[in-house]
């Protein structure tokens, strides 16, 4: 059997290079190991499908930190609001939600991944699910894939779109590295990100926090000079492991690297109350207590955070908070109110990048043709998705950057694979 184009892997990548090769007249073949397609896909944005994202294009870049201006040649080609028209002209309404994420109005992941299969169908494009590819031979004139049954395809243009490493049983097992490196690429470091991180700070252990959750605090990873190397306005959570939620993940990728550089453990900051600063909120403590001497620390306090954290932080600078206020010395305040605004604790780890929502490394971005995602290496060969050197944050971002790499490569194999 032989094809113009074939793409391996049936995520938000394949699927759309897969449509964009066939749109582009090309007879085109999607391989998939799993028994369905897109399943990383239905289970993103809480399993309602979280397609892209509406910010302008500057901000969508800004929020892919792991090489998201290699997307800049790519985006001028086809960008996220390309990827809303492309599904409303499918028939799936979008509609936007927070910090710009989109989903479909149906809130079903189904939706978007039927109107998918739908496009593919039209375009009668050859879909393989059940079907594992065991290895890539590439050739002169063509490239042989070599399936787990030991099957041979011959195809003039093939595109790898399978993914990383995270959240494997949805069928990103990292089989692409191999390939890659098989063409001549080189494969960054592969690391987590978007991961929850491990610390073995007492009051983690001792469970004191766990299930605790912190909302709209500036989280930041500090470096060996106890400067913010990013911070994120988010909530978070303290589990039994360590902290976890949404400012948590978007921190991770930088407490990854510096533990990949070496660092053995990474401090990381919770500013509770960003919106005052440090010497406003003891002027107006100071204010409180004079006018009320009476009240309760607690009393004092009240509200400012939740009840839980507030007895953490009395607790941890030795203040009892049902002591009337008049009684707590200046010292004494000027710590808690330190640790209101830089409460700082120690991580050692991540989780697993079986555990992570996406990976971090790649194939490396430097020997991939940024306008049409070809490699630089190896004629009739192109990737798209999670396999590149390519992470984001999640909120729809690191979709995008496999609907977009998806589509240009997909073009691009057509056009490459007709011309010979
Ligand atoms: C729980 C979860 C939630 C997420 N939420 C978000 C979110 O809200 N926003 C966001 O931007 N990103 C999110 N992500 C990340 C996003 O889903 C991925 O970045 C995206 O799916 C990557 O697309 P892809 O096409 O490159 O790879 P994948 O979606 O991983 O697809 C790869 C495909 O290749 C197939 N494959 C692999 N090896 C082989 C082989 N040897 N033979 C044949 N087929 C093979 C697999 O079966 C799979 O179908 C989330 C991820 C997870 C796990």
């Amino acid at each position: 059997m032989s094809y113009q184009v074939t793409v391996i892997g049936g995520g938000p990548s394949g699927l759309m290079a897969a449509i964009a090769a066939a749109e582009n007249g090309a007879k085109t073949l999607l391989i998939d190991k799993g028994n369905k397609l897109g399943k990383k896909l239905a289970i993103s944005g809480g399993g309602r499908c979280n397609v892209t994202n509406r910010l302008p294009q500057d901000e969508v870049i800004k929020h892919l930190p792991g090489n998201g201006r290699f997307l800049y040649s790519a985006f001028s080609v086809f960008n996220n609001y390309d990827i809303i028209d492309f599904f409303e002209g499918l028939g799936v309404g979008l509609k936007e939600e927070d910090h710009g994420r989109m989903f479909p109005v149906s809130n079903s992941a189904k939706s978007v991944v039927n109107a998918l299969l739908n496009r593919l169908e039209e375009l009668n494009v050859t879909i393989r699910t059940n079907s594992p590819v065991e290895a890539v031979h590439f050739g002169n004139e063509e490239h042989t894939v070599i399936m787990a049954n030991k099957e041979k395809i011959n195809t003039n243009a093939l595109i790898i779109a399978v993914g990383g490493k995270a959240v494997p049983y949805t069928g990103s097992t990292g089989d692409g590295y191999a390939w890659a490196k098989k063409a001549g690429h080189t494969i960054t470091q592969i690391y987590p990100t978007e991961v929850p991180l491990l610390s073995k700070e007492p009051f983690i252990k001792e469970k004191k926090l766990q299930g605790l959750s912190l909302r709209d605090v500036s989280l930041s990873v500090l470096n060996n000079k106890q400067k913010a190397i990013i911070t994120h306005r988010m909530d978070m959570l303290f589990t039994h492991f360590g902290v976890s939620g949404p400012a948590v993940l978007r921190c991770s990728q930088f407490v990854v690297k510096e533990l990949l550089k070496g660092a053995k453990k990474v401090t990381m900051e919770v500013d509770a109350l960003p919106d005052i600063s440090e010497e406003d909120l003891y002027n107006d403590y100071l204010t409180n207590i004079k006018e009320n001497p009476k009240k309760t620390v607690k009393n004092v306090f009240k509200g400012v955070v939740p009840e839980r954290y507030l007895d953490f932080l009395l607790e941890k600078n030795d203040i009892q908070s049902d002591d009337r206020s008049a009684n707590i010395s200046r010292e004494k305040l000027a710590n808690v109110i330190k640790d209101l605004k830089h409460f700082q604790f120690e991580v050692t780890g991540s989780q697993p990048i079986e555990k992570a929502f996406v990976t971090g490394g790649g194939v490396s971005t430097k020997e991939i043709v940024p306008n049409t995602m070809r490699s630089k290496l190896m004629e009739g060969l192109f990737f798209c998705g999670e396999i590149l050197d390519i992470h984001g944050y999640t909120g729809g971002y690191n979709i995008t950057a496999a609907m977009v790499t998806g589509r240009v490569a997909g073009m691009n194999a057509a056009w490459e694979s007709l011309a010979t």
